[in-house]
């Protein structure tokens, strides 16, 4: 299976799974870099996989539908463009011969899901939505940073060979608050200076891995003392708890 990351809007990514020449989507906010993609390379789209309902993931889904047949998998929780097949926690869905489980990933929207699959010969990978981004994770629109904080957990315990698939390139300004969270943490300095080089070349700074983000990403990182100190510094409410360190960090990165 070869993985690319269509790019749409300003920064978002569409990933696109192909197997010779047929080919499924994620989160097609927009249908024509798809449409673009199928007919550069003579690809048929046989299936669409949606993550959250916000429009974009899923403003291109009827149009790719209409154009060329494919069957639309989303969540059970949210209001999407029908027809969709829903899926639930634990569902798998077959993707041109390998299976993806779902997993339930509430904060950002409330019926937030994301897709956990190993292509054959491959390492794993995750489609996780806007739910976990390199460096950092999605605003709280629907959810409580427990439900949030729970969610990263349940994706950080995942192998650390899993590939990260989010649905954005928000990597660099992701990067810019963690290293203020943590000053010395030299990965993330080092990973700063990779993701400037890649993006110059205008090449995406995804997929990335979990055992990467278990090092730079501040928003898995609630439960060490040098983060908890961080969040206290910047709210002296903070307590002890990883949520608290979380729901702080979450707050100093929204008005960062
Ligand atoms: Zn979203
Ligand atoms: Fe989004």
């Amino acid at each position: 299976m070869e993985l690319t990351p269509l790019p749409a809007f300003n920064d978002n990514y569409i990933w696109m799974m192909r197997v010779g020449s047929r080919a499924w989507v994620v989160d097609p906010g927009q249908a024509e870099p798809v449409l673009l993609a199928l007919a550069r390379d003579g690809l048929g789209l046989e299936g669409i996989l949606i993550t959250h309902h916000h429009g974009d993931h899923t403003g291109g889904v009827s149009a790719l539908r209409q154009a060329t047949g494919a069957a639309v998998h989303g969540p059970a929780g949210e209001d999407l463009p029908e027809p969709c097949l829903r899926l639930h926690a634990g569902d798998t869905v077959e993707v041109m011969g390998t299976s993806f489980a779902v997993m339930d990933v509430p904060g950002h929207t409330a019926g937030h899901i994301a897709f956990l699959g190993q292509p054959e010969q491959q390492a794993p990978l995750v489609f996780c939505g806007d739910t976990l981004f390199s460096a950092g994770c999605g605003r709280l629109f629907e959810g409580t940073a427990a439900q949030m904080h729970a969610s990263l957990s349940a994706l950080a315990a995942l192998p650390d060979d899993t590939r990260v698939c989010c649905a954005h390139e928000y990597t660099l300004s992701n990067l810019a608050f963690a290293a203020t969270v943590e000053p010395n943490n030299s990965e993330i300095t080092q990973h700063t200076v990779r993701c400037r080089a890649w993006r110059q070349e205008q090449l995406p700074t995804l997929p990335s891995t979990l055992g990467l983000e278990k090092r730079i990403n501040p928003f898995l990182r609630a439960h060490l003392p040098s983060v908890r100190a961080a969040a206290m510094g910047y709210d002296a409410g903070t307590s002890d708890n990883p949520v608290s360190v979380f729901s702080t960090l979450r707050q100093w990165k929204n008005a960062f």
